[in-house]
């Protein structure tokens, strides 16, 4: 299994994980910002997260870490 997280409060709209990776990111352009879709805010951290399941195909996690990769303020993190 392997979750991505997003601290949103750092994100500055761009828009680069929405292009590249639109099936798991959206943008908000009221707020100028992107969220994870289906992601739960952790209380502790206030960053959002999405758990894929172990069934998860490699398509859907290559193209969250394109959008990790074009973020340009490195807020967006895929652990496993
Ligand atoms: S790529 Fe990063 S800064 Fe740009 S919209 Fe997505 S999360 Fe925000």
């Amino acid at each position: 299994m392997a979750k991505i997280i997003q601290n949103n409060d750092e994100c500055i709209g761009c828009g680069s994980c929405a292009m590249l990776c639109p099936k798991f990111w959206e943008m908000d352009c009221e707020k100028g910002k992107a969220f994870l879709k289906g992601a739960q805010k952790n209380k502790a951290t206030g960053e959002y997260e999405l758990d894929l399941p172990a069934q998860t195909g490699t398509k859907n996690i290559d193209c969250n870490k394109d959008a990790s990769d074009a973020c340009p303020v490195g807020i967006i993190r895929i652990e496993k």
